[in-house]
């Protein structure tokens, strides 16, 4: 299994460079980007909510019990007073950061119907409400969030494939083929609820024509192909037009790697060192 710190580098990595693709589609308003990647972040470390005790789980707890006590303070705020405020906000915090985290535990194994790609769908469907209801999103994003979140998720349950082929010996983890699957055979129920879940949030889910036709359309992926290299210099567009005329070529000056001084350069400095006062 990949650990924590491994998965978020990933999984942000893919993310961002996803992310950088939409950029350049002009498909996504720059203030939205950095959510949409955030969830693909999230995704890659969603599969182990499950694992007991885990950093990813409380992490996970944590950061829902912020989001759901401030969505609900929020909505009600307006017709409360602040002792009750505080009372509401403090109360679904703890609620959903102990309460919920223990019942949580109590119900699920690791490695079970969280780590496979029907939970990942039920995550993306429930991402797309979130965006589009609380966050107050237009569907495109709200499903390009989700669909962020996916590949998050798919790439936390590839990884954690690829970590169970030792890669020194060549022999394979009994790990292998339990991180990446449809659904739990072992939980046959709690997939048949899982999938019941994916189904239910996808009924109410805002309509996908936005997302599939900008993801469909012709002349977006055009023009992402012909942006797709540098037509001449790389990186020239950072620099202006007469500062690179006026660099000399870089080839033929040796690179400072910050390695050991070589051979002919060590008796320089050497020499150099007593003249300092
Ligand atoms: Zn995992």
């Amino acid at each position: 299994m990949a650990n924590f710190p491994t998965h978020i580098v990933v999984g942000t990595i893919v993310a961002g460079t996803l992310a950088t693709l939409t950029l350049a589609a002009d498909v996504i308003a720059p203030e939205n980007l950095v959510a949409v990647t955030l969830a693909g972040s999230l995704g890659s470390v969603l599969p182990d909510i499950d694992l007991k005790d885990s950093r990813p789980s409380r992490a996970l707890f944590a950061g829902l019990a912020v989001f759901f006590s401030f969505a609900l303070l929020f909505h009600f705020a307006p017709r409360l007073s602040i002792a009750e405020m505080w009372i509401l906000w403090l109360g679904s915090l703890l609620f959903v950061r102990y309460g919920l985290h223990q019942t949580f535990h109590r119900l699920t194994n690791h490695r079970g119907v969280w780590h496979s790609w029907i939970a990942g769908l039920a995550s993306a469907f429930a991402t797309v409400l979130i965006f589009y209801y609380v966050f107050d999103r237009p569907d495109g994003v709200a499903w390009l969030a989700g669909g962020f979140l996916f590949i998050g998720f798919l790439t936390h349950l590839i990884l954690d494939e690829i970590y169970s082929v030792d890669v020194l010996g060549n022999h394979i983890k009994k790990s292998f083929g339990t991180a990446f699957k449809p659904f739990d055979n072992r939980n046959k129920l709690g997939s048949a609820l899982m999938g019941a879940a994916a189904v239910a949030l996808l009924i109410v889910t805002p309509p996908m024509t936005t997302f599939f036709g900008g993801l469909t359309s012709r002349p977006m992926w055009t023009a992402l192909n012909d942006r797709l290299l540098p037509k001449d210099i790389w990186f020239a567009g950072m620099v202006p037009h007469r500062a690179i005329a006026a660099t000399p070529s870089a080839a033929g000056t040796p690179s400072a790697t910050g390695s050991l001084p070589s051979a002919t350069e060590a008796p320089a400095t050497a020499t150099q060192t007593p003249a300092t006062p």
